[in-house]
């Protein structure tokens, strides 16, 4: 009779799993597949992604200089230096011209400019010692028209344009950081396709009249694009796109980015572009530390997901933010070197490559190739998933994946 009794309850408790089990994965069978083509590491990766260098602070020679010993101070097991991406801006406003012009012509000055030599010989000796990788973030962190526009009736922004020696654009109302989108007035604007198309044309010859030759990949700024400035970037040979995991069209009512519901993986292919997910911050100067970057790494890792760290140049620039900051990225790096030996450092173009070949079925060793690791893996996957999840919370979904 007792046992009847325990597997009526067992029985029941079994039902009632299952029925949310299969609500749960009607409900996210897109997502499941994504967990299951998004490619999957065999070892932890760690790549650091950092915007925003370029025009701007003379302290960033110091800076680059400063991070590219401490980086070429550690190697992985394969004799790999940790790699700072450079997500570079090309231009800045020429304030005397503008001035000249009765502020009414916009005039850049680029980092082609005598006055970056020291500048550019500090990026180039980290690409050439192995620490650094140059991305395209823009010509301008900015429209230069939507500049233009603000600086007529925004007094920061006319303070920020005529009145600032540094012209950091960090400064900037966060709106106008939007390069690609008119938020000179909200809710934003879209471009024209001709004036977008003869920006890219333009960013696109400069830096490779900078860099020697043109580049792969992209980082729109403040991660705000539409799919016009996507497809006029595919278009001219861009094979990279770096995300935050979701598109933003533009600026809505409160300034806000504006998602268009797109989200992406990691690996995922289209339109001619490989995209890429950042997945983890590591900004020291507003309170990240070596320690939480560490188990984002850690949680990244068991989903086999490659960790990307988003750390903008804002953490290096500043006298003093620029020393607690390496600090931290040394802490960082010597938690890494204690806690994941086996820990990859590449590129994010090694990276896509490797991803690319995955899509096409070529195997590389860092891709998982036994079923059981695969297994493992998509459990992670799903767990992190539905971690936030209420059906997978309130069914006890959560706390049975969290038991197996
Ligand atoms: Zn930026």
């Amino acid at each position: 009779m007792a046992s009847t009794i325990v597997l009526s309850i067992v029985f029941t408790i079994s039902l009632w799993f299952i029925f949310w089990l299969l609500i749960l994965y009607f409900q996210h069978t897109e997502n499941i597949k994504k967990c299951l083509l998004e490619p999957m590491f065999k070892f932890p990766i760690v790549i650091f992604e950092s915007d925003d260098w370029g025009t701007g602070s003379f302290n960033q020679q110091t800076a680059l200089t400063r991070i590219n010993t401490l980086l070429a101070q550690y190697t992985d097991s394969t004799g790999s230096h940790p790699v700072m991406t450079l997500g570079v801006i090309l231009a800045e406003p020429d304030v005397a011209k503008i001035k000249a012009s009765n502020q009414q012509i916009y005039y850049k000055r680029t980092l082609a400019d005598s006055r970056y030599a020291k500048l550019r010989e500090a990026i180039q000796q980290g690409i050439d010692q192995g620490t650094f990788a140059v991305h395209l973030h823009g010509m301008e962190h900015f429209w230069p028209a939507s500049l233009m526009q603000s600086a007529q009736n925004n007094p920061q922004v006319q303070q920020w344009l005529f009145n600032n020696d540094s012209l950091q654009t960090e400064d900037l109302p966060s709106e106008l950081q939007s390069r690609w989108v008119d938020s000179s007035q909200i809710p934003s604007r879209e471009h024209s396709p001709e004036d977008i198309q003869r920006a890219i044309d333009e960013e696109l010859s400069l830096y490779a009249e900078i860099f020697g030759q043109t580049p792969k990949i992209v980082v729109p700024p403040t991660f705000v694009w539409t799919d016009e400035v996507e497809k006029a970037y595919a278009a001219r040979g861009i094979e990279v796109w770096i995300t935050p995991g979701r598109q933003c069209t533009g600026r809505d009512k409160q300034r806000l980015p504006k998602p268009n519901g797109r989200l992406f993986w990691n690996g995922q292919e289209q339109g001619g572009l490989l995209f890429l997910v950042r997945n983890n911050y590591f900004e020291p100067s507003i309170g990240h530390t070596a320690e939480t970057a560490l188990q984002g790494i850690l949680a990244k890792t068991q989903c086999g997901r490659p960790a990307l760290l988003e750390t903008h140049r804002f953490n290096f620039i500043d006298e003093t933010e620029n020393n607690s900051s390496l600090q931290e990225l040394d802490k960082l790096l010597q938690l890494m070197h204690t806690h994941l030996p086996n820990v990859r450092f590449m590129s994010v173009t090694q990276l896509a490559k490797i991803m690319k070949d995955h899509n096409r079925g070529i195997t590389t060793e860092v891709i998982v190739d036994s079923k059981r690791q695969r297994t493992r893996i998509l459990f992670a996957r799903i767990k992190s998933l539905l971690q936030f999840n209420r059906i997978a919370k309130y069914s006890g979904i959560n706390f049975l994946l969290k038991a197996v």
